[in-house]
């Protein structure tokens, strides 16, 4: 059994109250170790192991901190292994993809904004005749807060921890309790990496108690989160009145248009990725395929083909490719959103339900059916509300405006893919689409220099490459007189 500690200053400890949570493994529903239940009180001492260490990390030179950030980088790469294997048992993704992605992609991320900090730059203004300079002098703003989710757990942890740091800021975590154990391994490597203590806090918990400590301390001046829209609302109604900065990062009901010229191979395989990866499990997911009408029926057809072969396996089998849901609690969710799929009458296709379990050591583990609907109207829930699961619908457009008005008809506005082989229609779609990201024949492909986020209830700011150091910066502007008269 695992027993999880808060990383506190250069301490590893439980909750000052001794309180616990029990830590469960998806792919077999059993109990394999306890994290801390935190509270305030632990975030009080964060905060002040924090704050003690903000002077001096601040002033550090950007080399020294892009040194420990390096070094951390080379600590996830050695261990790299394990903590695919920890990711895959916790939070019951494909050992595959935790090797292929998400621990590769945490290790990138730590070694990416150590590069970006000794790039990093700002502007200078002169005016004519040279009377004044202006220049933007970018100071690390403080006591920060990042709170991350359960579906990337290290790849998104690192993905915050890691500009806040290059920028010299002190950290107080949170990791989402449901997955905790890869932050958990992390921390015992943040002084072995060179950090000096507080200057990376982690405390575990759960969201109402340690996140809300976090989001409502009065002297903790930013808050990076991702996760889901109510609670990025929640936070925001807490925060904004603290004038906190604040970076959300939220859900999304994220559109794939497939038109006739697509190349209907590479738009069929990268739909089935782009809509089952992780279990249906990622922000950027494809939820609702908008198909042209001259080839919906064979592209639904071979669609529901293939999707009917994919079968969930033992995540920590290598030769699985569907895993297990994160919880019971979000697999009952995702069941519930079948459900009213059902009651309004939608067609189901395929799946529909839980899967059988693929050996007997995942006899109780969560497991659901990749499920296929059409005939939802775009009003329905199921194409309104987030599913975050293997849950897809279909639907027709005839033509172009049609397709962008489907694909706009969503509060989220997050991520759409668009395939076509004509540049120009695809050109035109991504740019009357609302969202923050516009993937043309591919998805997923990231380049860490972009902006990253969504539009309308997907959120507010942007993370990755300058975006993210400037979140974690706070501009002054300083004006210099350049000549012995001060002009009017
Ligand atoms: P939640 O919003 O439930 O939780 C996210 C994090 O916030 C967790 O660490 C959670 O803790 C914490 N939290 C919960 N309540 C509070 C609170 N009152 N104050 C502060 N923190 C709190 O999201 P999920 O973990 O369920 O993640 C899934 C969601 O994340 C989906 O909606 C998905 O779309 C979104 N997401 C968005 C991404 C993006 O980049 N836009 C990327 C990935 C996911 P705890 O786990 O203990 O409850």
């Amino acid at each position: 059994m695992l027993e999880l500690l808060n990383l506190i200053g250069a301490q590893l400890k439980p909750a000052q109250d001794g309180q616990w949570l029990d830590q469960i493994e998806p792919a077999t529903g059993q109990v394999t170790g306890r994290l801390p239940r935190s509270n305030a009180a632990d975030v009080e001492d964060a905060y002040a192991a924090a704050a003690q260490a903000f002077p001096s990390w601040s002033a550090t030179p950007i080399e020294r901190r892009a040194a420990c950030l390096r070094n951390l980088a080379a600590l996830v790469n050695q261990h790299s292994e394990t903590l695919a294997q920890a990711e895959s048992q916790d939070n019951g993704k494909p050992i595959r993809l935790a090797q292929s992605v998400d621990i590769p992609r945490a290790e990138q991320n730590l070694a990416f904004f150590a590069s970006a900090i000794e790039q990093f730059s700002s502007e200078a203004h002169i005016p004519a005749g040279h009377t004044h300079i202006n220049y933007t002098h970018r100071k690390s703003i403080g006591v920060v807060g990042c709170i991350s989710p359960w579906n990337l757990p290290l790849y998104l942890f690192t993905w915050k921890i890691a500009p806040a740091l290059a920028a010299g800021n002190c950290v107080i975590a949170k990791p989402s309790e449901i997955t905790p154990v890869t932050a958990w391994m992390l921390s015992q490597w943040v002084l072995q990496a060179g950090f000096p203590p507080g200057v990376l806090n982690i405390v575990h918990g759960l969201g109402p108690e340690v996140g809300q400590a976090i989001v409502e301390h009065p002297r903790i001046k930013a808050i990076s989160f991702t996760g889901g829209t109510v609670t990025g609302a929640h936070i925001a109604r807490t925060a904004g009145p603290m004038f906190k900065k604040m970076s959300l990062e939220l859900g999304g009901k994220n559109p794939a248009i497939i038109f006739a010229d697509c190349d209907f191979d590479k738009a069929l395989q990268t739909t089935i990725r782009s809509s089952f990866a992780n279990q249906g499990q990622i922000c950027l997911c494809s939820s609702r395929i908008l198909i042209e009408d001259s080839i919906y029926d064979r592209f639904r057809d071979a669609l529901v083909a293939k999707v009917q072969r994919m079968q969930p396996g033992d995540p920590l089998d290598p030769a699985t490719k569907m895993g297990a849901v994160v919880s019971a609690s979000h697999r009952d969710k995702v069941l519930g959103h079948i459900q009213a799929a059902h009651s309004e009458g939608a067609t189901l296709l395929c799946g529909g339900g839980l899967a059988d379990a693929p050996n007997e050591r995942c006899a109780n583990g969560y497991f659901i059916q990749p499920t296929i609907f059409e005939n939802a109207g775009p009003s329905c829930k199921i194409n309104q509300e987030e599913v975050f699961g293997p849950v897809i619908t279909l639907q027709r457009f005839h033509a172009e405006s049609e397709a962008i008005q489907l694909a706009n008809s969503s509060d989220y506005g997050l991520a759409c893919t668009i395939w076509t082989q004509d540049l120009g229609k695809a050109h035109r779609v991504a740019a009357e689409v609302e969202s923050g990201i516009a993937w043309v024949n591919c998805w997923l492909v990231r380049d860490l220099r972009t902006p990253f986020g969504g539009v309308k209830a997907s959120g507010v700011g942007r993370e990755g490459g300058w975006s993210a150091l400037q979140f974690f910066t706070e501009p002054q502007n300083v004006c210099i007189s350049l000549s012995s008269i001060e002009m009017p």
